[in-house]
């Protein structure tokens, strides 16, 4: 499947839960809070309540989304999870989670996924010291991702700076803000992760 480029509110209207695709606008002027209904012509007909199988659907299609991944990585980090030791969803969640863009993300440096693996791919990031421009590079704990010296001029630099300013980190990331430079301490617990995806589900639904 194709990944999607579409308007990603109407993700958000489709499954009637904020998945918070679009950085800054999700918290300040997010559309669901205006118009939550699903997208279409016949928008004010109402969310039929779906079936068990359709739930498991909904939450596997949320993670996808969420974490801007195509069916078939998603599957392949179904069977790496089944094969780590520990619960298989949670583990699924920790992969997803210790992405390179989701980790950009969650240092601050980009206000979305989305934006995280733009910057990514146009190379203004280095892993280990090493310039690096695959957002789906699964990092371990002693990773450091940060600014390439190249891009200290740039405005994406000028933005970062600003957008770290007074984010959360979650506590299995470190941040050094002067340098614009973050390492990962240790995998994250289902505790650290605040996404809200049923895991179970979606484990249900890939071993049915
Ligand atoms: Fe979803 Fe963000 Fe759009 Fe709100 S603003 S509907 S959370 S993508």
């Amino acid at each position: 499947m194709a990944r999607y480029t579409g308007p990603v509110c109407r993700i958000c209207r489709r499954f009637g839960e904020k998945l918070l695709l679009k950085g800054e606008k999700c918290y300040t002027r997010c559309t669901l809070e205006k118009r939550n209904a699903p997208p279409g012509e016949h928008m004010a007909r109402r969310r039929r309540r779906p079936s068990e199988r359709g739930l498991q659907l909904i939450e596997k299609q949320k993670a996808r989304f969420m974490y801007g991944v195509q069916e078939r990585q998603l599957r392949r980090y179904f069977a790496q999870a089944e094969r780590s030791p520990g619960v298989t969803g949670e583990s699924l969640l920790r992969i997803l989670e210790m992405r390179l863009d989701s980790i950009v993300h969650r240092l601050g440096f980009a206000p979305s996924r989305p934006a995280a693996r733009q910057l990514i791919l146009h190379g203004h990031l280095s892993l280990n010291g090493h310039k690096h421009d695959i957002p789906s590079t699964v990092l371990k704990p002693g990773d450091t991702v940060a600014f390439r010296p190249e891009t200290r001029d740039a405005e994406v630099y000028r933005r970062a700076e600003a957008s770290i300013q007074g984010r959360y980190l979650p506590p299995w990331l470190s941040l050094d803000a002067p340098n614009l430079s973050g390492r990962v301490l240790a995998a994250p617990s289902r505790g650290d992760i605040d996404v809200r995806i049923d895991e179970k589900s979606i484990v249900e639904y890939y071993s049915r």
